[in-house]
C-alpha cells in the first residue's frame, strides 16, 4: 500500500483538529459522546472540505491550473471554501452553482461577495449541464483549468478523510462509533475506508442528508480511494452504516435537525447547521434512543462545519422546516 504522505498536499488548514468530550450531552444520553472539531479546520469558517481541498488543489497546482471550477447549490460550503483556498494559493476560482437554495447575498453568498469570487448560476438540476458550462467558460478564457466535482467527492478528495481517520487514531481515545453527515459521500467514504486501515473495530455511520443512492456511492468511493492507495482491501456492506436523515429534502431544515441544532447550542455552546450537522446529530440522538450504543462505548461525532449556511437560514422559518 502507498503511504498517504506520498500524495501531494497543500497546507490550507490547522491540524490536528481537537477532540472534545460533550459533557452535558454525555450526561443526558448516559453515553460517552465526543466531537471531532472539523468545524475548526482553520480556513474561512472551517469545515470538512478543507481536508479534501488540501489534496485536490495540490493536484490542480501540479497540473498547472490557473482557474479552479467547482459547483454545488447556492449555499454550498464546499464552493465557498474552494474560493477561499484558491485565493490563498493565487488561483482564480469560478463557482458554477445550481440556481437552487438561497441565492441572495447572505450566508456563503455573502462570504463569496467579500472574497470577490466569480459566481455564476445555472438553472438546472443536472450536474452534466454544469460541467459542460465549466468547459465552455474554461475554453473561453484559454487558460489551464481544473474541475472539482460537487463536494470535492472524488477518490482524491476522499483521501482527506482517510487522513482524518489516521489523525483520530493518533488522538488517544478508542472510538467504537463515528457518526458523520453524508452529502456528496467523500467524508463518509474516507472515514469508513480510513477506519478499515487505521481504526480497527470502529463502526462508521453516515447520516444521509440527501436522496442520492449512497448505498452505491459510498462503497464506490471507498474502492476508488483504496485503488489510489493501492490498498488490497475488499469493501463490503459491513464496512459502512447508513441512515436516512434527509427529512423533507436536501437543504430543507427538518424538525429533528433543528432540535439538535438548538440542543447543542444550548448545552454545549456548539453551533451545528440545519443542512448537514444538525440532521446528522439528530441521527446520533435517534440511534442512542434505539439502543445502538452501549454505556461503556465511546462515540465520536464529526462536526463537519457549515457555519456559512447557518447564517443563510430565515429565522422566522426556524422550527418550521424552512430554509
Ligand atoms: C459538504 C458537507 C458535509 C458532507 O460531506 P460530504 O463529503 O459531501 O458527504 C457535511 N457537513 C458540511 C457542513 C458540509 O459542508
Amino acid at each position: 500500500m502507498k503511504d498517504l504522505d506520498s500524495f501531494p498536499k497543500v497546507a490550507l488548514g490547522v491540524f490536528p483538529t481537537p477532540v472534545q468530550k460533550l459533557e452535558n450531552i454525555s450526561k443526558l444520553l448516559h453515553r460517552n459522546v465526543y466531537v471531532k472539531r472539523d468545524d475548526l479546520t482553520g480556513l474561512g469558517l472551517g469545515g470538512n472540505k478543507v481536508r479534501k481541498l488540501e489534496f485536490l488543489l495540490a493536484d490542480a497546482q501540479k497540473q498547472g491550473a490557473e482557474i479552479v471550477f467547482t459547483t454545488g447549490g447556492a449555499q454550498s460550503n464546499h464552493a465557498m471554501l474552494t474560493a477561499a483556498a484558491a485565493g490563498k494559493l493565487g488561483m482564480k476560482a469560478v463557482l458554477v452553482l445550481k440556481k437552487r437554495g438561497v441565492t441572495e447575498c447572505v450566508g456563503n453568498q455573502l462570504l463569496e461577495r467579500l472574497m470577490g469570487t466569480d459566481v455564476r448560476f445555472v438553472d438546472t438540476d443536472d450536474y452534466a449541464d454544469i460541467y459542460r458550462e465549466m468547459d465552455r467558460i474554461g475554453r473561453e478564457t484559454g487558460r489551464p483549468y481544473y474541475k472539482i466535482p460537487c463536494g470535492g467527492s472524488n477518490a482524491l478528495g476522499t483521501l482527506g478523510y482517510v487522513d482524518c481517520a489516521r489523525e483520530i487514531a493518533g488522538q488517544g481515545i478508542r472510538f467504537d462509533h463515528i457518526v458523520c453527515a453524508e452529502g456528496s459521500g467523500g467524508t463518509m467514504a474516507g472515514l469508513a475506508l480510513g477506519a478499515k486501515l487505521f481504526l480497527p473495530g470502529t463502526k462508521v455511520h453516515g447520516m444521509m442528508v440527501d436522496r442520492d443512492p449512497f448505498d452505491r456511492i459510498t462503497p464506490a468511493l471507498m474502492r476508488e480511494a483504496a485503488a489510489l492507495l493501492e490498498a488490497p482491501l475488499e469493501i463490503s456492506p459491513r464496512d459502512y452504516h447508513l441512515r436516512d436523515m434527509c427529512g423533507p429534502g436536501y437543504a430543507i431544515a427538518s424538525e429533528a435537525g433543528n432540535a439538535a441544532v438548538s440542543l447543542l447550542a444550548e448545552r454545549e455552546g456548539l453551533f451545528l447547521d440545519p443542512v448537514y450537522t444538525g440532521k446528522a446529530f439528530a441521527g446520533l440522538l435517534e440511534m442512542a434512543e434505539e439502543g445502538a450504543f452501549s454505556e461503556e462505548e465511546n462515540i465520536l461525532f464529526l462536526h463537519s462545519g457549515g457555519a456559512g449556511g447557518l447564517f443563510a437560514i430565515r429565522m422566522q422559518g426556524f422550527g418550521q422546516g424552512a430554509l
